[in-house]
């Protein structure tokens, strides 16, 4: 369990004052001149050093993508974009840190921005979060008012603006290209890439989209330092991490600790233990909803990071744990999921255009036993036409949850064809959101 002297963000549950007063008495802008003194190279070689991977879900080494953009000032603008369009079901992570600590993000913006050469920040809020955009727009407010941010932000000499941008509530737009579009004010839909957005990014200048836990953890990096971060976790899977525990626990809730905190531990010191006992178990989903189920019997022992969640053929993602006892209907599960992005699909490309109504009607199906078992290897073999066939990363995030489901519980969906066979009823009548 993490001590909590090593925990990043004290204000998670919103005890404390969320302004500029209160960030400051957890230790918020302490030295953050002196960080900026310390130049662009020896920030990125700590954020190196420390080893913290992206947090909103590819888990990208971060010092290592604030070092692709350019070098030298050639006369273009530079930016950083935070990704603050937290739409992954199951997730709220990012919500409670714009809402309890805005000035962690906003000072990350700054330390970031300033490493990697860029005098402006974008952070793209999700549609539906109107309180936490006040939050962070007071926030900005603030800093500005204290002189944090704008002209020679914190006496550093360097210029750095902090635009909060309120984004109208689309899944997609969470991706990092179609979050460059939206932002430029067009219909939010992925670009191919390359160019990748180091390169090309926001009105085609150079770009780093980071998501907010990840820019909210680099002042502490800064301040504790890399060897103090990298001794949390094992390697390849340093530091903290947000978990939020949903579904089917006594109280659900979104805690810090450590990346690699076995997922028994996690459910039982935090979220109060499964519904019924760690024995009516049935499986969990522990990285927000596009990522592959583990069934029970593999979490015993199950590591929550990168290389844990690998090893059992699914990943960390946002860290967004759901938990399904024994009475869920874990097809039906699977064929909401898929509605979801079926609904949400930018349909750009045909592979995910179509796929994703495929998918849920085949499972919508499979979940009433109305299907053949042919269609099991059928639906599987789609998946994977889906899986690495399309622009952006969504089509394997929709996909990847089905493969899931197939890899696990296939003799389920058997048991209900068969059940079917013997006892045929009608088909029922759906709601067209179902
Ligand atoms: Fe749009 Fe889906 Fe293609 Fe992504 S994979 S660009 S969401 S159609």
């Amino acid at each position: 369990m993490l001590a909590d002297k090593d925990r990043i963000f004290t204000n998670l549950y919103g005890f404390h004052d969320w302004g500029l007063e209160g960030a400051r008495a957890r230790g918020g802008w302490d030295g953050t001149k002196a960080i900026l003194a310390r130049g662009r190279d020896a920030i990125i070689n700590e954020m190196k050093a420390s080893g913290l991977r992206g947090r909103g879900g590819a888990g990208f080494p971060t010092g290592l993508k604030w070092s692709f953009m350019p070098k030298k000032a050639d006369g273009r603008p530079h930016y950083l974009v935070v990704n603050a369009d937290e739409s992954e079901p199951g997730t709220c992570k990012d919500r409670d840190i714009l809402r309890h600590d805005p000035h962690l993000l906003i000072e990350g913006c700054l330390i970031a921005g300033f490493a990697m050469g860029a005098e402006t920040a974008y952070i793209y809020v999700r549609g539906e979060f109107i309180r936490e955009r006040e939050h962070l727009q007071a926030a900005v407010d603030q800093a500005y008012a204290a002189g944090l941010i704008g002209k020679n932000a914190c006496g550093s000499g360097y210029d750095f603006d902090v635009y909060v941008h309120h984004g109208a509530g689309a899944y997609i737009c969470g991706e990092e290209t179609a979050l460059l579009e939206s932002l430029e004010g067009k219909k939010g839909q992925p670009r191919l890439k390359p160019p990748f957005p180091a390169n090309m990014g926001l009105y085609g200048y150079p770009t780093t989209v980071n998501n907010v836990e990840t820019i909210a953890s680099a002042p502490d990096i800064m301040r504790r330092g890399a060897a103090w971060f990298s001794s949390i976790g094992r390697p390849n899977n340093t530091g903290t991490k947000v978990y939020c525990i949903s579904g089917h626990v006594n109280k659900p809730c979104n805690v810090e600790d450590a990346l690699g905190i076995p997922l028994r531990e996690l459910i039982e010191t935090y979220a109060g233990g499964v519904r019924g006992g760690w024995d009516n178990l049935l499986a969990v989903i522990p990285g927000g909803s596009s990522m592959p189920l583990v069934p029970a019997e593999q979490c015993n022992e199950l590591k929550m990071d990168f290389d844990g969640l690998a090893a059992v053929k699914s990943a960390l993602g946002t860290a967004a744990v759901i938990v399904m006892d024994k009475s869920t209907d874990i097809v039906r599960a699977m064929a909401r999921i898929s509605y979801f992005y079926k609904h949400e699909s930018c349909g750009q490309c045909t592979p995910c255009r179509e796929g994703m109504g495929w998918m849920w009607r085949v499972l919508t199906r499979m979940a009433e036993g109305r299907a053949h078992k042919r269609e099991i290897d059928m639906l599987f073999d789609v998946t994977k036409q889906i899986e690495g066939h399309t622009i952006c990363a969504f089509g394997d995030g929709a996909a990847w949850p089905v493969q899931g489901l197939l890899r696990h519980f296939r003799p389920e969906i058997e048991r209900r064809i068969d059940e079917y066979a013997r006892n045929p009823h009608p088909e029922p009548i759906r709601e067209a959101a179902e």
